[in-house]
């Protein structure tokens, strides 16, 4: 499989370095709500993920916490709590809306506040080394002129850099690029003891520490959004390649592209509909995912109602294939689908650098022929298996609307009493229960063995 690596700007072949796929990926700095950027991005590296074990690796994934930062400080202030419990609340968040999104976990969440004596390390480390110099305040920076290779992942010098950051020149600083590892407390704000002063540590620095600690010193693939190449990605190389002298810290640098709000012709409702709560309101995280994962990850997205609409329908459309005619037996001839075909069909998209959006074309077509062969009374069963395994390596869950225990031996009834009418040629009132099931959101379909009813999926 091949997997575009920002750092070399093409495509290359995977291969891990050891025996498990050790994979990072920059988490949240806990201050607000997720928001649908944040879905976006850890389902495209959750799909990467479920892949890797589909292709039969192990995979090790790990996921940080920025549970300190200004952001955290100010909103805390706002609101007139600690820091640490304005952290606590939206990390519970966040993990609400992931879960609701089917984002498997992570390995580890390892947080900034529960790893300073890591960071600590690391810092000296690199002071050792004339990497990094303390200044007078007790704040610690990175010296970007000691890393002859600073800019590679963003492809630029540091010319190039500086005068694209528009950094302002800063009287501590011996360079403008130059970043804080550590930064001296202002009073009463949150501090830990260290040996240059009270005070916390950097973002960029967090990242290196426990990449180092939980994954070892050079790792396979890195992830993040494209807003993260610089200066956070570019940051975290200089330092954990500075502090090792190994490279390449990362093996692959996988970048997604970034959400568009507001810039297109958005509905009125939609404009107002950012964080994933108001999104999983009014769809359904299976269509959530599948309009993401239908454009190619690298690419920037653009949020429409008009997208998650057409994604609840395609979605309705694979249901239908995967678990449609669940009242009815499996037809009497043999299957004809070659699910090998459709399978290798699959493995060849999501092998080419996830490409998501082919590879559910591939769910559709299969989808098709199923609908087909179940028609002439084939076998669809394996054709099934298969469509719902691969929707589940892309973290479709397919699953139906739930349906009221109570109601169901009600809906069974009616379309019994609807089959004997329909017999006695009492078209009106036959079409009458069908209409009417319909308006209960409750689909019937009229099969070659009989008739099946499913839920539909009107919003109410
Ligand atoms: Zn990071």
């Amino acid at each position: 499989m091949k997997i575009f690596n920002t750092l070399t700007g093409q495509k290359e072949g995977f291969r891990p370095l050891g025996d498990e796929v050790r994979m990072y990926v920059c988490g949240v700095t806990p201050y607000s709500e997720c928001h649908i950027g944040h879905a976006m991005s850890y389902i495209i590296f959750d799909v990467a993920r479920r892949y890797l074990e589909f292709r039969g690796h192990k995979v090790r994934y790990i996921q940080n916490f920025t549970d300190i930062d200004d952001k955290i400080i100010d909103r805390a202030a706002t609101a007139g709590v600690p820091p640490q419990e304005l952290a606590e609340r939206q990390i519970a968040q966040y993990f609400s809306c992931m879960d609701a999104l089917n984002i498997r976990r992570a390995d580890a969440y390892p947080r900034a506040t529960e790893e300073i004596p890591k960071i600590i390390e690391v810092i000296q480390g690199l002071i050792d080394k004339g990497h990094a110099y303390r200044t007078e305040d007790g704040s610690v920076y990175f010296r970007v002129k000691s890393d002859p290779d600073y800019g590679k992942l963003s492809h630029q010098d540091l010319d190039a850099l500086q005068s694209g950051a528009r950094v302002e020149v800063d009287a501590e600083k011996e360079h403008p690029l130059d970043f804080a590892l550590w930064k001296a407390a202002k009073p009463g704000e949150p501090a830990w003891d260290s040996p240059w002063s009270k005070g916390r540590p950097g973002w960029h620095i967090e990242c290196s520490a426990m990449s180092l600690k939980y994954l070892g010193e050079q790792i396979d693939i890195h992830g993040g959004g494209q807003d993260l190449i610089f200066p956070h990605h570019e940051n975290e190389i200089a330092q954990s390649e500075s502090f090792t002298g190994k490279e390449p810290f990362v093996r692959y640098w996988m970048h997604n592209g970034l959400l568009r709000l507001g810039e297109v012709k958005m509905s009125k409702s939609l404009g107002v509909l950012v964080t994933v709560h108001e999104v999983l309101e009014r769809y359904t995280s299976d269509a959530v995912r599948l309009f993401i994962l239908s454009s190619h990850y690298r690419s920037p997205l653009s949020f429409s109602d008009e997208g998650l609409e057409a994604a609840e329908r395609g979605l309705e459309r694979l249901q239908q294939a995967a678990g449609g005619g669940r009242n009815e037996d499996a037809g009497g001839k043999p299957p004809t689908i070659d699910v090998d075909a459709v399978r290798q069909a699959f493995i060849g998209a999501m092998d080419d650098d996830f490409n998501t959006a082919q590879a559910i074309g591939t769910l559709f077509d299969l989808a098709r022929e199923i609908n087909r062969a179940r028609s002439e009374g084939v076998d669809v069963k394996p054709a099934q298996a298969l469509l719902r395994d691969l929707a589940g390596v892309l973290g479709l869950t397919l699953a139906e609307r739930e349906i009221s225990l109570d109601a169901q031996p009600f809906i069974d009834l009616l379309v019994q009493v609807r089959t004997e009418l329909r017999k006695e040629k009492q078209w009106k009132l036959a079409d009458q229960v069908r209409s009417g099931l319909e308006e209960l959101d409750i689909i019937l379909e009229d099969t070659p063995k009989g008739t099946v009813w499913r839920k539909g999926r009107k919003q109410d």
